[in-house]
């Protein structure tokens, strides 16, 4: 009984541990897709930024041919200016260029505007290409690492796995059908039996069958939480490393 009760020890410690391995992978997709958001969103922001800077871009451009066209217009009109017979004439094409001239000053100052602007998204762009990059490149190496995880555990349940096997085979299946239903409503279905104590639920063990339980030939049941209980002398009653 004493080597039954070791091997579903053991059991029970690879069992505890491929819970673990199980349930580690599930926290891995829910950072990727955290960081995957976030360099999206980056990317979304930088792609409206583009579209600001084109339109800025699009707008100074227009802003150009239409002092252009002014600037011919006031050409026109000069020449024109020579050519005045009278006094009203003179005043009128006088006006007219003026009026050319304000518009020009306007579309200038207009254009200084924007070209600030485009300074601004030019240099936020630059600013957000750079995070951008930085994100990836973050996400590209999270990636590589969740996926060399993702191995190492597979392999790991795999090596948990075949212990299992080997180990099993060591106890009776009376004995295995009795620790799996514990197992299964309770996780720890293996405890330490520790001066006079069911260390599973703190419930005190009478004193008869604690004197018997030391003796390690028998199964015994916790009487209140019914789990498997095992002696240890002092020097033992570690829990075993991983
Ligand atoms: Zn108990």
């Amino acid at each position: 009984m004493k080597s039954e009760l070791a091997a579903l020890e053991e059991l029970q410690h690879l069992d505890l541990k491929t819970l673990d391995l199980h349930n580690e992978p599930k926290g891995i997709p829910e950072n990727l897709e955290a960081m995957k958001a976030e360099v999206g969103h980056i990317a979304s922001l930088l792609q409206k930024e583009k579209e600001r800077l084109e339109e800025a871009e699009q707008w100074r451009l227009d802003r150009e041919k239409d002092v252009a066209a002014q600037n011919a217009m006031l050409a026109k009109s000069k020449v024109k200016l020579q050519t005045v017979r009278n006094e009203k004439e003179h005043k009128a094409v006088q006006r007219e260029i003026d009026n050319i001239r304000k518009n020009i000053q306007d579309r200038e100052e207009e254009a200084i505007k924007v070209m600030e602007a485009i300074e601004q998204y030019r240099s936020a762009i630059e600013d957000h290409t750079r995070e951008f990059g930085e994100l990836e490149a973050q996400l590209r190496e999270s990636e590589e690492q969740a996926k060399a995880r993702m191995a190492d555990l597979e392999e790991a349940i795999g090596k948990v796995n075949s212990r299992k096997g080997e180990i099993t085979a060591r106890v009776s299946p009376e004995l295995l059908r009795l620790y799996k239903r514990i197992h299964k409503r309770l996780g720890r279905a293996v405890v330490e039996a520790k001066d006079g104590y069911c260390m599973g639920c703190n419930m005190e063990i009478l004193a008869q069958a604690y004197n018997e339980l030391q003796r390690g030939d028998k199964l015994y049941q916790c009487a209140n939480c019914f789990r498997i209980l095992v002696f240890k002398p002092k020097e033992e009653s570690e829990e075993p490393a991983l």
